[in-house]
């Protein structure tokens, strides 16, 4: 028997806490606070300076409370897209070697999802993960050509919207078509029939595709943002490789998904159709939490099937693929009850959420 104290307790814990986890991580990213936010003085988000907690630590103070979470990265408002993305190269880089990859963007609308995921358009310092991720799959994979790599690239981008797939890289809009998921014999991959599916060579042309893509993209009206999406946004990129020299073969996938807003009921204001859009959002945000508490568990029985997003993506999630869930947290102080929310649902999937609420002196 060994007692172990204080830090080393603290590590070892940590450490089995990310092999309980197993390929699934999860950051948080705090956007700067924007011109028509609250007052700064009513800061309601702080990062713990501890070590431990350095860069790993979020707090979040609400009526006399503070609560303290822990994630394996926190990005503060300081943070640029490019130290973002430093972050997650070499994830996005192991779908060239097979992998399975898939990164979300979780958090209410407003939070900085779309700018972490896309960017600001015609920026190229603000690009966001997905034209940087695709920047590097390219330059890479040419790299490789010098080992006898050879690879052939697809893309497809969908919408799933109220439980309805939409293509955003059909040709011509077709509102009434109907888009079903099919799994395959051997149940390792899943295709959506008539999907468009465009053969990409170069960078360049995957940011023609997600002009087109955002432009198909559907955006309602809420009380919150006028632009808001309200809609699940899924780019995949599969990734075929052979070896000429080796003959080995990889086939990897990577996708990157901008979830719909995160906001409750009540925050949102909805009614009509729009309440029926923000249940249909809440259920499947909340199945997808359910798969991946259920994988981080090593649970037996995984409820994929409960939504269309962890249906089409249940080859992309668990076994050894990788996983990476970012929170995307507004410093608002009127936005405090969504953060917490956000942060709690985060925690759920890093099964770390640490420290009990205390009052604040
Ligand atoms: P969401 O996709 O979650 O609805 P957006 O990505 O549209 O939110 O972000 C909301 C607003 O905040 C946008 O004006 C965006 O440009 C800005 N924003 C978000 N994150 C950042 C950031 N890290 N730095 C600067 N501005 C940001």
């Amino acid at each position: 028997f060994q007692v172990i104290e204080g830090e080393s307790l603290r590590k070892k814990l940590h450490n089995t806490i990310l092999e309980l986890k197993g390929n699934i991580r999860v950051f948080c990213r705090v956007r700067p606070l924007l011109p028509d936010d609250g007052p700064a003085a009513d800061m309601v988000v702080s990062f713990p300076s501890s070590t431990e907690a350095l860069g790993r630590g979020i707090e979040l103070a609400q009526s006399g409370q503070k609560y303290s979470f822990s994630f394996d990265k926190v990005f503060n408002q300081e943070a640029s897209q490019e130290d973002v993305f430093t972050e997650i190269s070499q994830l996005v880089q192991s779908a060239l070697d097979g992998y399975k990859v898939c990164i979300f963007a979780y958090g209410q609308t407003g939070s900085g999802k779309t700018y972490t995921m896309v960017g600001r358009p015609g920026l190229p310092e603000l690009k966001g993960l997905i034209p940087r991720s695709l920047e590097q799959i390219f330059l890479v994979s040419q790299s490789l050509k010098d080992q006898g790599w050879k690879y052939t690239m697809q893309a497809s981008v969908l919408e799933i919207y109220n439980e309805t797939i939409r293509d955003l890289l059909a040709p011509t809009e077709n509102p009434g078509k109907k888009y079903n998921i099919i799994h395959d014999a051997n149940g390792k991959n899943t295709y959506v029939p008539d999907l468009t599916i465009v053969d990409v060579c170069g960078a360049d042309e995957i940011s023609t595709l997600l002009q087109r893509a955002a432009q198909s993209r559907s955006v309602g009206r809420t009380q919150m943002n006028e632009q808001s999406s309200r809609s699940h946004f899924v780019f995949t990129l599969r990734i075929s490789g052979i070896n000429e020299n080796t003959e080995q073969q990889v086939q990897g996938v990577l996708n990157l998904i901008d979830l719909a807003g995160s906001e409750r009921l009540s925050k949102s204001g909805a009614t009509g159709d729009r309440l029926n859009e923000t249940k249909a959002i809440n259920k499947s945000l909340s199945c997808l939490s359910d798969v991946i508490f259920a994988l981080a568990k090593k649970e037996d029985h995984v409820p994929f099937r409960n939504s269309k997003l962890t249906t089409l993506l249940q080859p992309c999630l668990g076994g050894d693929s990788k996983t990476l869930m970012f929170v995307n947290i507004s410093p608002d102080p009127t936005s405090t009850g969504e953060s917490l929310c956000s942060l709690r649902f985060a925690a759920r999937v890093n099964s770390c959420e640490i420290g009990i609420p205390r009052r604040q002196t």
